[in-house]
């Protein structure tokens, strides 16, 4: 499935560029520093790190944090590549989260992800290969109903576990 490259000098940058934003990882739970970096076809490129926090579901990740900070730029750009590198020997890979949200702006993405060690493996994959059969745009549309003009919720009446109450 996915492939283990010697990493492209411009992998070997983004994932340079990734781990030197480990330092700022906020991370006084987990302990786990990731930076990640994403790169858009028209050559800007954004930076994030994990950001924690003590209600533990808040957190967010390096990925999500770089991608935010491309949308907050205006940058509607596809995104083309990412690098992820995270504490540890192994290369970091997306959580499934961060998959989904890739896609979302890079469904042709590449993505390099590494550990903290320099001169640790690299595993250079595509966002597809990490997400097969993914939810997509064009999933949604093709299933979307036309919007009701009463006020009614689509699809209400069939959504699963729906009971006649007797009005309650
Ligand atoms: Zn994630």
């Amino acid at each position: 499935m996915a492939t283990t490259d010697v990493p492209t000098p411009d992998a070997e940058a983004l994932l340079r560029q990734a781990r030197a934003l480990q330092t700022n990882a906020y991370a006084p739970y987990s302990g786990f520093r990731v930076g990640a970096v994403v790169v858009t076809a028209d050559g800007q490129v954004f930076e994030g790190v994990n950001v924690e926090n003590a209600s533990y579901r808040l957190t967010t990740c390096a990925e999500q944090t770089a991608l935010a900070m491309m949308a907050t730029a205006g940058v509607r750009s596809p995104v083309v590549a990412v690098a992820v590198v995270g504490d540890g020997p192994e290369p970091c890979t997306p959580c499934g989260a961060c998959r989904q949200t890739v896609a979302e702006f890079g469904p042709d993405a590449t993505v390099h992800a590494a550990g903290s060690e320099p001169d640790g493996p690299v595993l250079t994959t595509q966002i597809a290969e990490l997400l097969p059969y993914g939810f997509g745009a064009e999933r949604l549309a093709a299933g979307q109903r036309p919007a009701a003009d009463d006020g009614a919720v689509p699809g209400a009446d069939d959504a699963v576990g729906r009971t006649d109450r007797g009005g309650a």
